[in-house]
């Protein structure tokens, strides 16, 4: 049910109907888009995928959608041989940002147009736009949460004049991934004060991005650097961890299957704050079991349904409508950017946003 957005369907559905051309559309010379996506380790992608290729096929386009699974020179390949069968657009959610420039050159030469997805490539000229959700926003609302989930912050996000202190521990994605400075700047934004002031404390000292980063967002190594924090910070002492800044739902299920192995998750020694990002299944389950406490929710949906607009006007010849043309600089060119807005989701909005907005059914998160 969450293929296609209830809105693109009715806007793509008048036009084929009114010409009939859905399968001649879909014929030999339909424009072919090459959609390269990071992974199918992470459920998002798979969604993101789906909805790119349903709402691109929706136009008439072809599409030949591929996942890297993480891998860099796989997606370089997979680039390449796009580009070598005649790609006329290219979609590109990249595994690490700086590593695409010989291809994007290739297919600028080629007269290829790129969008980047939700992740900027940097260190390229041959961006030409680019569709994400507001990064900074993301961290911003991941730190306070946590903050709220703490009882630092109330519901309306006024701080409640709790001392603290309380310990937390925070947790960054990958350094290969642009998005990943960005949520932790925007978290940082709002937790330094609070850090600064004594209200929260990082026993382990950690917190500069470069200690906390978790390569490729593999939520193993997210649950091992928790295991190593538990063993070498809290071990014999009687401090516990409040409040853990997760930067991915992945991460936040490891992190607290590590916790509860550990002893967290009872009446004397309750599970931390534990944030995260995606509202992906299995952590709105979590939530709505009063573990996890929270996620950002960024619709898939819109996404595909934005970079879609986006890829449509290019192919058409058209300028794709943006809403931000300063703040995504990739190091060489300010890329013009379609910014869509993160919700946080909680045990008490769920239903509404996800279930209501017709994002899952109520059997996905049983
Ligand atoms: C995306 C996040 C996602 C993360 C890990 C980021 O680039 O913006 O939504 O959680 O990658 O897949």
């Amino acid at each position: 049910p969450r293929r296609v957005a209830p809105a693109l369907a009715l806007l793509v559905a008048a036009p084929l109907a009114l010409t009939g051309c859905a399968s001649e559309a879909a014929g030999a010379d339909a424009s072919l888009v090459g959609v390269a996506m990071p992974t199918t380790t992470s459920l998002r992608w798979i969604e993101d995928g789906d909805n790119l290729q349903a709402q691109l096929e929706a136009l008439g386009y072809q599409v030949d959608l591929r996942y890297a699974e993480n891998d860099v020179a796989t997606q370089v390949d997979q680039l390449d041989s796009m580009i070598d069968a005649g790609a006329d657009l290219l979609v590109v959610g990249s595994i690490d940002g700086t590593a695409l420039k010989a291809q994007l050159a290739r297919a600028a030469d080629a007269g290829i147009p790129v969008i980047a997805y939700d992740r900027l490539i940097r260190e390229s000229p041959d961006v030409d736009y680019y569709a994400t959700f507001d990064n900074f926003r993301v961290g911003t609302q991941q730190a306070t949460s946590l903050l709220q989930g703490l009882g630092v912050l109330d519901d309306a996000g006024e701080p409640t004049g709790a001392a603290g202190p309380f310990a937390i521990e925070v947790f960054a994605g990958s350094s290969d991934d642009n998005n990943a400075t960005v949520f932790y700047e925007g978290a940082f934004s709002v937790l330094q004060p609070y850090l600064d002031s004594g209200v929260l404390e990082v026993p382990s000292g950690e917190t500069d991005f470069a200690s906390i980063a978790i390569e490729a967002w593999d939520a193993k190594v997210g649950g091992e650097r928790m295991t190593r924090l538990l063993d070498s910070v809290y071990a014999g002492t009687d401090l516990q961890i409040d409040g853990v800044l997760s930067p991915y739902d992945g991460i936040s299920i490891a992190i607290i299957d590590v916790l509860k192995g550990a002893g967290y998750g009872t009446p004397a020694r309750p599970l931390p704050v534990v944030v995260g990002q995606d509202a992906e299944a299995p952590s709105i389950k979590s939530v709505i079991a009063g573990e996890q406490f929270s996620s950002i929710y960024k619709d898939t949906r819109q996404l595909a349904e934005v970079t879609v607009a986006m890829g449509d006007a290019l192919l058409k010849g058209e300028s794709p409508e943006v809403n931000d043309v300063t703040s995504y600089d990739n190091g060489v060119t300010v890329v013009p950017t379609y910014l869509l807005a993160p919700v946080v989701v909680t045990a008490t909005n769920y239903e509404s946003l996800l279930v209501g907005g017709g994002y899952y059914t109520e059997e996905e998160l049983r």
